[in-house]
């Protein structure tokens, strides 16, 4: 419309007034008086660049240090020309001077500074600030006085985050600073946590802080990595789980048994409390693999390691010691608490449904019973006593307690 205006000015006067060369300056000028769509035109252009320069200030307050820097810059590169607008608007500079090209020249140098002194336009920061959005992990940094100076987007999975504000301090009372207050607060370099999302589930985080120092190695603040680790721990968790307990009966296996066994006797040195063992081998078992097949046997052993089970207190330790063989640690039992437990579980065995397909269907067991302090007796000692007291329970006729 401007261009257009101009253009077909000798017709209608609505941009330039009698526009002519005046020359009794220094130098010849145009002079001119404002039409309707002068005005209008230089408001126009003076309202876009006062929004501008607001919206540079206003952004300034929002964004990380270095990009502050950097809108600050460019801010002030802009009030040359705002403010050589106004002057010349209001009439305010002499001798018929247009000032905005000369308040270029100044944004021009502003920029120039701007540019390969700030890096304005370079690619590796952008890239960066992409990076460090696209990572999973989140991330916040937190400067000397206490303030966020920067933080991802990833960070907003993060229950609290969304308190968090550019350029002011962490708030004290919120859940996710609260997590980190080691951090944060006490000098520590790693810690782990957990949150429990809406809904219950449970999410684990390793979170790192890293110092950062000026060139003059003086301490600016430090940067926080939150890592999700909840799928390694769930792994880590599956991984002990199947190292340490057997996979049919759920019962420990015999490694994980031997080795808990190994620190009850330690215990047992020290303290002189006796330590309990019973071996347990279940009778004539090839015989329900014959009739019933393997898999019906496995079901058995299962069943039977459930009986035992139940009839333990939480502080023995049952495991699987062989194919069809059980043994239990009892810490703190002498032989005659360790006799009154093995009676009860043969008792409870001999009756106890271990076939789902055959109701009436029972087992029985022969149990080897070994009892004393480790000040007395070596582990592998009690362990081959237990084992001669079975082979003779075995030999005497099966389902009965033997020492
Ligand atoms: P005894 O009364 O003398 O102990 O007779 P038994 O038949 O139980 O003899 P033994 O203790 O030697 O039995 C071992 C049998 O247990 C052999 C094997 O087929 C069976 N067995 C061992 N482990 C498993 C298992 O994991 N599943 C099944 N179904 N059977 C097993
Ligand atoms: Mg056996
Ligand atoms: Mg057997």
């Amino acid at each position: 419309i401007t261009v257009g205006l101009v253009f077909t000015q000798e017709h209608h006067q609505l941009y330039y007034i009698h526009p002519q060369v005046t020359l009794t300056g220094f130098y010849p000028a145009l002079t001119f008086g404002r039409g309707i769509g002068y005005i209008l035109t230089m408001g126009y252009a003076l309202a876009c660049e006062l929004a501008g320069l607001a919206l540079l200030v206003a952004h300034a307050f929002r964004v990380s240090i270095r990009h502050r820097v950097q809108a600050q810059t460019i801010a002030l590169g802009a009030i040359f020309p705002v403010a050589g607008s106004i002057f010349y608007f209001l009439g305010l500079i002499p001798f018929h001077i247009d000032p905005i090209p000369f308040a270029l020249t100044l944004t021009g140098l502003v920029y120039a500074y701007a540019l390969f002194k700030l890096r304005l336009f370079e690619l590796v920061p952008a890239a960066r600030e992409l990076a460090i959005d696209a990572v999973r992990d989140a991330f916040l940094v937190v400067d000397v006085l206490g303030q966020a100076q920067d933080f991802n987007r990833a960070i907003a999975a993060l229950p609290g985050a969304e308190a968090l504000k550019i350029g002011e301090p962490l708030p004290t009372d919120n859940p996710l600073v609260k997590k980190l207050w080691p951090l944060l607060h006490e000098g520590q370099d790693e810690l782990e946590f957990f949150i429990e999302r809406p809904g219950g589930e449970e999410r684990y985080y390793r979170a790192r802080a890293y110092p950062i120092y000026g060139k003059r190695s003086q301490y600016h603040g430090q940067a926080v990595l939150i890592s999700d680790v909840t799928e390694t721990v769930g792994l880590m968790r599956q991984l002990s789980y199947q190292a340490n307990v057997d996979e049919l009966t759920g019962l420990l296996n015999r490694r994980q048994l031997m080795k808990m066994a190994a620190r009850e006797v330690e215990i047992s040195r020290r303290s002189g409390r006796p330590l309990g063992v019973i071996l347990i081998d279940l009778d004539h078992f090839k015989e329900v693999n014959d009739t019933f097949g393997h898999a019906a046997g496995d079901e058995v052993l299962k069943n039977v390691a459930e009986c035992f089970r139940k009839g333990l207190r939480s502080v023995d330790l049952p495991g699987r010691y062989g194919g069809e063989e059980f043994a239990v640690f009892l810490p703190g039992a002498d032989l005659e608490a360790t006799l009154r437990v093995a009676e009860r579980l043969r008792e409870s065995l001999a009756s106890w449904p271990v076939l789902p397909q055959d109701e009436g269907f029972r087992i029985t067991a022969s149990f080897g019973v070994c009892a004393a302090s480790a000040r007395e007796m070596t582990l592998d000692q009690l362990l081959a006593v237990a084992d001669q007291a079975l082979y003779r329970a075995k030999a005497e006729g099966r389902n009965r307690v033997v020492y």
